[in-house]
């Protein structure tokens, strides 16, 4: 492979892994990283037209992937995409829990729906995402499952309850998975990105951005990659005694 994204090196060869949310941002970054350190990479987004130019770089790289769509919180949608990847490869060994959207308003103008859409998609998908991986991972004796949480479910965020709500749940659905599989080998961490530059954060305004710097003790917003190799690492044979962990990749905005 040419041209590398991920800046570690781990060995993956053999493993299976899904990446929710593969199309772009954070996802795309972790897709790329994930294949080209040997892994074969399921690459799910809301439709797998959305996802076939993750798959295409991976491909062009020497990789192995495959685009799957869904609605990750729709429960018969989410099952078949890992019963699809049980069926290719047999297997699935790594786990990620990314995709995410944003409904950002203040409390007194959310609407039910900006609330139940958030939750559905940020929290829900990931339940029911490891849920369906859990007994192939169970029957290996090895898996590692990484949900993409947020700062804003750490220390809130004004405009996003919903949001926060949802990446928040995902910390202690992280800290309770990982205590009742970690006999099995399976370790169960969140990562927390910052202010990471993506589709998400491009529709906020230059006055945010630059507000939300100002809170950034390395002074930059982060990069998809930042990410990218983080889940590497808690992906790989050297994280094994990790588990029930949320790891701040946020420029020491929380330190
Ligand atoms: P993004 O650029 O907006 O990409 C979101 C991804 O999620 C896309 O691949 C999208 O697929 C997918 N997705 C959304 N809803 C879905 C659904 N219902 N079913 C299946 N896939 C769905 O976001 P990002 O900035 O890379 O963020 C990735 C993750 O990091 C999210 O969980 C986000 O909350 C978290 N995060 C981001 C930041 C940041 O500053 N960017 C900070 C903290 C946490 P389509 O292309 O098909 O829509």
């Amino acid at each position: 492979m040419s041209e590398r994204h991920s800046r570690l090196t781990v060995d993956l060869a053999e493993r299976v892994a899904i990446v929710t949310g593969a199309s772009r941002g954070i996802g795309k970054a972790i897709a790329l990283s994930l294949a080209e350190n040997g892994a074969k990479v399921a690459c799910v987004a809301t439709s797998a037209e959305r996802v076939a130019d993750t798959v295409a770089e991976i491909r062009a790289l020497g990789g192995e992937a495959e685009a799957f769509g869904c609605n990750v919180g729709v429960t018969e949608e989410a099952t078949a995409v890992v019963d699809a990847v049980l069926e290719k490869w047999g297997r699935v060994d790594i786990l990620v829990n990314n995709a995410g959207i944003t409904r950002d308003t203040m409390l007194a103008n959310m609407k039910d729906s900006d609330w139940d859409d958030v939750i559905q998609t940020n929290l829900r998908g990931a339940f029911v995402f490891t849920r369906a991986c859990i007994m192939p991972m169970m029957q290996k004796r090895w898996g590692r499952i990484i949900n993409v949480s947020s700062v804003s479910g750490l220390i809130g965020n004004p405009g996003q309850a919903n949001y926060s709500a949802s990446k928040a749940g995902l910390i202690g659905f992280t800290n309770t998975v990982a205590r009742e599989y970690a006999k099995r080998k399976i370790t169960v961490n969140a990562v927390a990105p910052g202010f990471i530059s993506t589709d998400m954060t491009a529709v906020l305004s230059d006055m945010i951005i630059t507000e939300a710097k100002k809170r950034i003790p390395l002074n930059r917003v982060g990069d998809p990659q930042d990410i990218a190799d983080t889940v590497l690492f808690l992906a790989s044979e050297g994280a094994g005694y990790i588990t029930g962990q949320v790891v701040p990749v946020d420029g020491g905005m929380t330190a």
